[in-house]
């Protein structure tokens, strides 16, 4: 890892305050990273002060003046070339995700291949930016309407997608003519500052003007003036409820706009019709890859009543077969925790559930011994509840499945959509019938549903968000970038006359 950290050039302290071009000194709070994977510390990086943030906020600002005027498909030719540059790096920066982070090294692939996706994805979007025309009740005049740039879009990033999630909002912030600041998670900073180096390579390469890609490492202090900032027209926010409530308060308050990604409460229901054998490996990568910590990480299996006990004993054979241990040995199938706190608060779930009621069906616990010296690494558990129980309308970040039947569809429909999170979720089934009511409107009230493939990760062409607690943003594919753009409607009158719309008569 340290070759790789120098290859990156990540060395010593650390400024993780730049503007694109220029690194500020960086007078805020020191943030040390370090890793879940052997708890050795990984750099530290000097977070931004308010006098930081405000220096890159009026670089941002102007920078915008010129690039929104950059033809369309010209931005999309420098998000080409960072596509190039990520192509170069995703062997060193997905094993830099899976060592700050402590997913599995093929996630951390993964998750360099989901921004070289977003970067291909967004280059033909440059050149799709379209408006509608209209026909105007008024002759010799035209209707249209046209998207033009926000300005200064603020992304804040949680820890578990350290910088897929960046890439989805800045790659298409930048092709629609937004400039960016980076807020990422004060969890995982250093893959943070190789974005922005390689970035800034790309970008010096093409004179982009200093101020488009900004980074502003920080805490929760940090994510706050972003908020609170008219300056800042649209604020991505990625995160937990907790966060999103806070976030969606301060930027209302103000009446900005606002792209909300917040925690998730996945259920997949399987049905006696499923191939269970599908439906297997599905809810097992979904509850445990990643160690539960995907916003997309199935939560709930809503099991049909004559599948139940058939599906539990393979369930429970598969979770005896799971490697736990450090992500970067791809032999392994779950790694660590991302923290102690995360620990702690995994911890106190699993007494709540028993507390509550549930039974386990595999237990959890905290690895001790050679390999697992952070104390972040833990036993993935399975516990038999009821929907209702306060904790399982709870998300806990971290490998907690939780089991429960079923005897009509309506029923599981119910269970999957009665909690507060409305993001993923899925049905195993090879009933058609069943797999068209799970999708129409009395079906998944969530933002992506699923039918025979799990509720966790998502492909970038389509739209990404969710309903009710998970905050109604949408990120990435399909029409999301209307997000970061605003809509003008313009009405031109090539006649000789003035007519009034709706007929109104005003004659002087
Ligand atoms: P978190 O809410 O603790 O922190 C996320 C980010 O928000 C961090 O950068 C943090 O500094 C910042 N922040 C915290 N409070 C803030 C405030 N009041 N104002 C402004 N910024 C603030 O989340 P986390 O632990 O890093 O990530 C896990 C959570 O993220 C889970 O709930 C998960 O479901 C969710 N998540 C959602 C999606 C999605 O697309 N829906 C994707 C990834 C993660």
């Amino acid at each position: 890892m340290e070759e790789i950290l120098k290859s990156l050039g990540i060395t010593g302290k650390q400024s993780g305050v730049s503007t694109g071009k220029h690194w500020l000194p960086g007078g805020g709070a020191e943030i040390t990273s370090v890793s879940p994977v052997d708890g050795k510390a990984i750099a530290t990086i000097r977070g931004a002060s308010r006098e930081d943030y405000d220096a890159v906020v009026v670089t941002a600002h102007e920078a915008f003046k010129t690039w929104r005027q950059w033809p369309a498909p010209r931005r999309g030719e420098i998000v080409r070339q960072i596509g190039e540059a990520l192509r170069k790096h995703k062997h060193d920066l997905g094993r830099l995700v899976s060592y700050e982070m402590g997913k599995s090294l093929q996630e951390g692939f993964g998750e360099v291949q989901e921004m070289i996706d977003i970067c291909d994805f967004a280059v033909g979007l440059s050149r799709q930016l379209h408006g509608l025309t209209m026909h105007s009740e008024r002759p010799g005049h035209r209707m249209y309407e046209q998207w033009h740039p926000l300005g200064i879009t603020g992304i804040i990033s949680a820890f578990n997608f350290p910088v897929a999630v960046w890439s989805w909002n800045s790659m298409l912030a930048w092709v629609c003519g937004n400039v960016c600041i980076w807020k990422p998670s004060e969890k995982t900073p250093v893959t943070a500052l190789v974005c922005q180096r390689i970035v800034e390579t790309v970008f010096a390469a093409n004179e982009v003007p200093e101020g488009v890609c900004n980074l502003v490492v920080g805490g929760r202090e940090t994510g706050e003036w972003l908020a609170a900032d008219p300056r800042v027209p649209l604020i991505s926010a990625t995160g937990s409820t907790r966060m999103g409530k806070e976030v969606a308060a301060t930027v209302g308050a103000r009446l900005g706009k606002s792209i909300l990604e917040l925690g998730g409460n996945n259920a997949i229901i399987i049905s006696e019709h499923a191939d269970l054998d599908m439906a297997l490996i599905g809810a097992v990568f979904g509850a445990v890859g990643t160690a539960g910590q995907r916003c997309t990480s199935t939560r709930r299996l809503i099991i049909h009543e004559k599948v139940y006990d058939a599906f539990i004993a393979r369930l429970v054979k598969a979770y005896s077969q799971l490697r736990i241990g450090n992500p970067l040995d791809e032999n392994n199938h779950v790694g660590p925790l991302i923290d102690k706190d995360a620990v702690n608060a995994y911890l106190k779930s699993i007494a709540q559930i028993s507390a509550q009621g549930g039974k386990f069906l595999v237990e959890g616990g905290v690895l001790e011994g050679p390999g697992y010296e952070t104390g972040c690494y833990v036993r993935p558990c399975i516990a038999e509840v009821q929907n209702h129980f306060a904790i399982v309308q709870h998300e806990t970040f971290a490998p907690i499945l939780y089991v429960m039947k079923y005897q009509t569809l309506k029923e599981g429909i119910a269970f999957q959509n009665d909690v507060p999170q409305g993001l993923s979720s899925a049905i195993m089934t090879l009933n058609l019938r069943e797999a068209e009511e799970f999708l129409s409107a009395a079906g998944s009230d969530c933002g992506i549903a699923n039918v025979n493939i799990g509720t966790s990760g998502a492909e970038i062409g389509g739209a990404f968000g969710g309903e009710k607690e998970t905050g109604g943003g949408r990120e990435s594919g399909s029409d999301a970038w209307k997000a970061y753009m605003r809509r003008q409607t313009n009405t031109i009158n090539y006649s000789t006359k003035l007519p009034l719309a709706q007929g109104i008569k005003f004659d002087l």
